[in-house]
């Protein structure tokens, strides 16, 4: 992020504005709205710009710019097309650390102008970092057409009752929820629609009839897919941006947590493979004991929280405890790796089941029943394969799968950072042995592998 969005109060504070065109014409509209006090220098002034200024107190000099003394002003915009005066201007409010725009030049820009979605009180301000105003001329279009105009009548209503909300609550989260039921229930329908008087009245009864106990905390377990945002589920997201709390390990990608609430408590949970950073139990009690503070929890897990994921194991003590939870199913790995990396899992002629194992190796052996494993007419996915992929290999062979069944791995599927390899059984562990694989890494066994060769052409590894 190179510019941080803040909104600015003007109302009587000087802003000086060099130059005296269309650009400061434009400029000077926009600030007259917030009540910014105007004063203009430039050796010619628009006759539009200097009604503009008498209709709104403002001042001006007719003339060419000469260094004034800038302490007064909390804002100076420079919009003359002299570059070598636009510099000095801008270097000269630097050393007077008064905040600067130069128009169309953001190296001497220390601040600049957002495309504004005003549905006044409520403002969107939208950047590129002054890469492309017109990308964000056009994202504003899309914004503007998803906001009803209503919007405002909403957020008007909201701000007359927002101290007799406060002083009813004495518990924040409670306060929190209540205005989150509000504001995505009838009472924001009604105003929506501009019956504000309803939903003035209705507001008022809800909150009459509104307990002020301690909120109650709850926890949602939600699968967070296998690392593309964009496959997130709606409930998971909605969930996401309003817990108080997100538990998350490493499976967890970082534009997956950035979709969190901005203000929740992140706590990192992870476990590496041999390496415990908090054990189980530890994150049981801590989903216990923050839903027992009225917290709402959000344990985010990789994929699906019922693959894989002991996921019931988190829940059981909530359960027992009668803690509310929620359990919101997620793309697993195995359904996101198959269909970024083109292999689809069953096929009428290749394979009638798949069937997802663990690969986890313990005490250099791995537990399962090969036997089962080799029958013809199935697609196997090992979660957890990498260490274990020699002896993988091995065994399917020994319990008598064709050494030339295809076999691929898939390295960080569904990110942008994925990678397939594929091989046979024969050889695929020697093939890969000297590659350096970035975790986490998904095997896929079986005929379906080779149909990547036609299905794949889309996708760039
Ligand atoms: N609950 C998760 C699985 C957790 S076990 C799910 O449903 O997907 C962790 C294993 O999942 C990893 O060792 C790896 O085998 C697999 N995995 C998870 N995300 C993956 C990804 N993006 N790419 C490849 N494998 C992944």
């Amino acid at each position: 992020m190179d510019f941080l969005p803040l909104f600015h109060n003007l109302e009587g504070r000087h802003v000086l504005i060099v130059g005296g065109g269309a650009v400061a014409l434009r400029k000077a509209s926009l600030l007259v709205t917030v009540g910014a006090k105007l004063n203009v220098i430039a050796e010619h002034i628009k006759p539009e710009l200097i009604e503009l200024l008498a209709n709104h107190k403002g001042s001006y000099a007719e003339q060419a710019y000469q260094s004034i003394a800038l302490n007064k002003y909390v804002l100076v915009i420079v919009a003359t097309n002299n570059p070598q005066l636009n510099k000095q201007i801008a270097d000269q409010a630097r050393q007077s650390n008064v905040a600067v725009n130069v128009v169309d030049n953001l190296q001497l820009s220390s601040v600049i102008f957002p495309a504004i979605i005003d549905r006044s009180p409520i403002m969107i301000a939208v950047s590129t970092g002054g890469g492309s105003p017109v990308l964000a001329r056009l994202l504003r279009t899309k914004l503007e057409s998803l906001l009803p105009n209503n919007y405002a009548k909403l957020a008007m209503l909201a701000k007359k009752f927002r101290d007799k909300v406060k002083s009813h609550f004495s518990y924040p989260e409670q306060r929190r929820i209540f205005w989150e039921k509000i504001l995505q229930g009838p009472v924001a329908e009604q105003a929506l629609a501009g019956q504000l008087q309803q939903a003035e009245q209705q507001l008022q009864n809800l909150l009459d009839n509104y307990q002020d106990t301690s909120p109650q905390g709850e926890v949602y377990l939600i699968g967070a897919g296998p690392g593309d945002p964009d496959l997130l589920t709606f409930k998971a997201l909605r969930l996401m941006q309003q817990a108080d709390v997100i538990l998350y390990d490493r499976l967890i990608t970082p534009a997956i947590l950035k979709l969190c609430r901005r203000d929740a408590e992140h706590i990192y949970v992870g476990k590496k493979r041999n390496q415990y950073a908090l054990p189980q139990e530890e994150i049981n009690n801590l989903l216990v004991s923050l839903a027992k503070e009225g917290k709402r929890v959000a344990r985010l897990k990789g994929g699906d929280p019922f693959i894989f994921g002991r996921g019931s194991e988190e829940i059981a003590s909530l359960a027992e405890l009668q803690i509310p939870f929620q359990v919101v199913p997620g793309i697993t790995a195995a359904s996101g790796c198959a269909a970024y990396a083109g292999i689809p899992l069953t096929h009428r002629d290749y394979a009638q089941s798949v069937r997802f194992v663990t690969g986890h190796l313990q005490d250099n052996n791995i537990d399962l029943p090969w036997q089962e494993l080799v029958t013809p007419g199935q697609t196997i996915v090992f979660y957890m394969g990498l260490v274990g992929l020699p002896i993988i290999c091995q065994k399917l062979i020994e319990f008598g799968r064709d050494a030339s069944t295809p076999i691929a791995l898939i390295a960080q599927g569904t990110t942008v950072s994925q990678v397939v390899y594929t091989g046979i059984l024969a050889s695929f562990a020697s093939q890969i042995a000297n590659v350096e694989i970035h975790a986490p890494t998904l095997l896929i066994v079986g005929e379906v592998v080779q149909l990547r060769a036609q299905l794949a052409w889309f996708n760039k590894n």
